[in-house]
């Protein structure tokens, strides 16, 4: 380990400080680009989500899904990406509340 006694055990606690996604609403859901960028950081650690982007030998892990926020967030849904870890780990202190996800739209 090379962090300082200085450092946050963890970058991912800058995410107590990010007053705008307290109690935010989040659904499971699996990335998808969009037509301004084709990826997504997670809001604490900035884990990569893409579904475009591959994994290499020694590069850093992408995720397919994540949590992120849903159609009532202030900036619409898919705007904020949450990873498993952070979010078992800040749920509580962020009181981020799970919404299920809706199911799949039967085909006609
Ligand atoms: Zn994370």
């Amino acid at each position: 380990m090379t962090s300082t006694p200085t450092e946050p055990d963890w970058p991912a606690e800058q995410l107590l400080e990010k007053g705008y996604l307290v109690g935010v609403r989040f659904q499971w859901k699996r990335h998808t680009s969009c037509e301004i960028w084709d990826h997504d950081h997670c809001e604490g650690c900035l884990t990569t989500f893409s579904e475009h982007f591959e994994e290499g030998p020694g590069s850093d892990p992408i995720l397919r899904e994540g949590f992120t926020t849903c159609s009532d967030y202030v900036h619409g849904s898919d705007y904020a990406w949450v990873c498993p870890d952070c979010w078992e780990t800040f749920k509580d202190a962020m009181k981020w509340v799970l919404v299920p996800t809706e199911p799949a739209a039967a085909p006609a």
